[in-house]
């Protein structure tokens, strides 16, 4: 018999260990010939507190996939266990399991882990599915870069993968329309309602396990799960995550370039698509979404700007930061280039309560579904982060076990690399630090919050002026050197110095005192 084991972020009907095995042996002999194992292990929880949004998507999305592939005439077992360790061994002499197969998993940790599972019967590697880019090609392009850029990798995958191009050239003539996609919200914006799913049978039994799992712990005194796991209105099934995307084009894709750095408050998620939950458990394949949303996108007439602005996301950054994870190596995840080293703050794992406006809005939006849009994730939260000087492990981490899409291979780079810059330059040309000006700009929270996002010393002052000059203070010298930086630098040098004082003193008062313990 052979046994493929699928992980909970590889369920896809694509699965290339299915589709090798009906090619092989036909579909009835690769049913009668073969098991297939899930593993719902609550093992994970003893070293990352998932949010319990998270922990009901990916469970019931597997449950739903387990009973899919059944239906679909395959023998599978779904078994809850706490441990992967405990389920395999048995489960293989069970069922006269005598090869193992398995999908190549996204996160560089789980390799590892299967790997040291030194399981009695031989294991087969298939190739991932989860991307149009492999490792092997990804670092095919890259070898030749000294200073590899987002937007040279875009151009090739467009060309690679035929996607928005007119034989050799752009459609459009032009390879990005960025600049037209960056527009503040005007007074009242209202972006289109998002698609939800009210729970299943499957998913009600899966949200009480996981206010189980929580209860127990907080009985044993530890740390609970953070978030609230009810309203669920994520998707968890193929056939859902489809209604997603043609609801997405249907009602947002050709709006989606002009408001995408906008923030609204009581809007978490305006234009934007809300496909990455699924995209990143397989529900969805990257290319199947390009090319749906290429072909929908040319017959509704969208707008170049928009549709060429979500296929950048997915064709582009989404394979990019993909790609650089696997690229820059096993200790890129240890770097912290401005020597970071402040404690997350209590609010942040409180998920609200931090008195600034912002951050407490896109903390209970967090708290309450699992999502924030890019924007807030890197002007809000990774943003403070940066200027804060946030251990950024730790707030990596804190990523990671947060949001209802967090995947190592996804945190790195947009974490530390984009959002926190603790990586010197290696993807982002220079840090995506900003004072309350630019949340000022681009949101509305600042209406209704204590602080004055136009004063940077006083007792009103937003808290982002200060912890944005302090940092600008604090690195001035290393900033210096990037000319993209040439410019704050300068005003930071026009600063009189008693008032610079006050700033810094403000900034001290408002990060604590440092290093994070151990
Ligand atoms: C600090 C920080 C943390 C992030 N954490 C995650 C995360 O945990 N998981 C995650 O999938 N993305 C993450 N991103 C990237 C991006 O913010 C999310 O993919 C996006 O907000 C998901 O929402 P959406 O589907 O509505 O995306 P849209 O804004 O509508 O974009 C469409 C799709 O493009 C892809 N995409 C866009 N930008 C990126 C990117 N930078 N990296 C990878 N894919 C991208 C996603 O698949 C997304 O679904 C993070 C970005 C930052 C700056
Ligand atoms: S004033 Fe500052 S802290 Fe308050 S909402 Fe605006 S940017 Fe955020």
């Amino acid at each position: 018999m052979i046994g493929i084991w699928i992980l909970g972020d590889q369920l896809s009907q694509s699965h290339p260990a299915l589709l090798a095995l009906e090619q092989q042996l036909g579909p009835s002999q690769a049913r009668r010939q073969c098991r297939i194992l899930l593993v719902e292990s609550s093992s994970v929880l003893a070293w990352r507190r998932y949010h319990r949004q998270k922990l009901v998507l990916v469970w019931s999305a597997m449950r739903h996939f387990s009973a899919e592939l059944h239906q679909a005439g395959w023998s599978v077992d779904h078994l809850e266990t706490d441990r992967f360790s405990e389920a395999l061994p048995g489960w293989i002499s069970d069922h006269g399991i005598r090869q193992l197969q398995l999908m190549e998993p996204a996160e560089r940790p789980f390799r590892g882990a299967i790997e040291r599972l030194s399981l009695p019967i031989p294991v087969q590697w298939h190739a991932s599915n989860a991307f149009l880019w492999s490792r092997e090609d990804f670092a095919a392009w890259a070898q030749p870069y000294k200073q590899l850029r987002m937007e040279l990798f875009y151009r090739e995958g467009r060309r690679r993968f035929s996607v928005l191009m007119e034989g050799g050239t752009p459609l459009g003539g032009q390879w990005n329309y960025d600049q037209a996609n960056r527009k503040a919200p005007p007074k009242g914006l209202q972006g289109p309602e998002p698609l939800t799913f009210e729970p299943d049978a499957i998913t009600g039994d899966v949200i009480a396990k996981v206010e189980r799992l929580a209860g127990e712990l907080e009985a044993a005194g530890e740390p609970g799960l953070p978030g609230l796991s009810q309203p669920f209105h994520w998707g968890v099934t193929r056939g859902q995550a489809l209604a997603v995307l043609e609801h997405f084009i249907a009602t947002r894709l050709d709006g989606f370039g002009p408001y995408q750095d906008a923030m609204v408050g009581g809007q978490p998620t305006l234009w934007h698509a809300l496909l990455s939950p699924y995209l990143n458990l397989g529900l969805l394949g990257p290319l199947e979404v390009i090319r749906r949303l290429e072909e929908a996108g040319q017959e509704r007439g969208t707008p170049l700007a928009s549709l060429e602005g979500v296929i950048r996301q997915i064709l582009g950054w989404r394979e990019y930061t993909h790609g650089l994870y696997w690229w820059f190596g096993a200790d890129y995840p240890q770097r912290n280039h401005f020597a970071a080293d402040r404690p997350l703050p209590p609010w942040l794992e409180g998920l609200g309560g931090s008195g600034m406006a912002c951050m407490d809005t896109v903390l209970g939006e967090l708290k309450a579904s699992g999502y924030a849009h890019h924007i807030q994730r890197l002007m809000v939260l990774a943003n403070y982060g940066l200027i804060a000087g946030l251990d950024p492990q730790a707030f990596t981490a804190w990523f990671h076990r947060l949001f209802i899409d967090g995947y190592d291979w996804v945190m790195q780079t947009n974490v530390l690399g984009m959002g926190l810059f603790a990586d010197g330059g290696l993807l982002a040309s220079k840090p995506y630090a900003a004072s309350g000006n630019y949340i000022n700009r681009m949101g509305t929270y600042c209406k209704g919050c204590q602080y004055n996002p136009k004063q940077r010393s006083g007792p009103q002052a937003c808290p982002f002026n200060a912890l944005y000059w302090d940092f600008l203070a604090r690195h001035s010298d290393g900033l210096g050197r990037n000319p993209r930086m040439a410019l704050v630098i300068k005003q930071l040098e026009r600063i009189d110095a008693e008032e610079l004082a006050a700033i810094r003193a403000a900034a001290a008062g408002h990060r604590g005192p440092g290093p994070s313990p151990g």
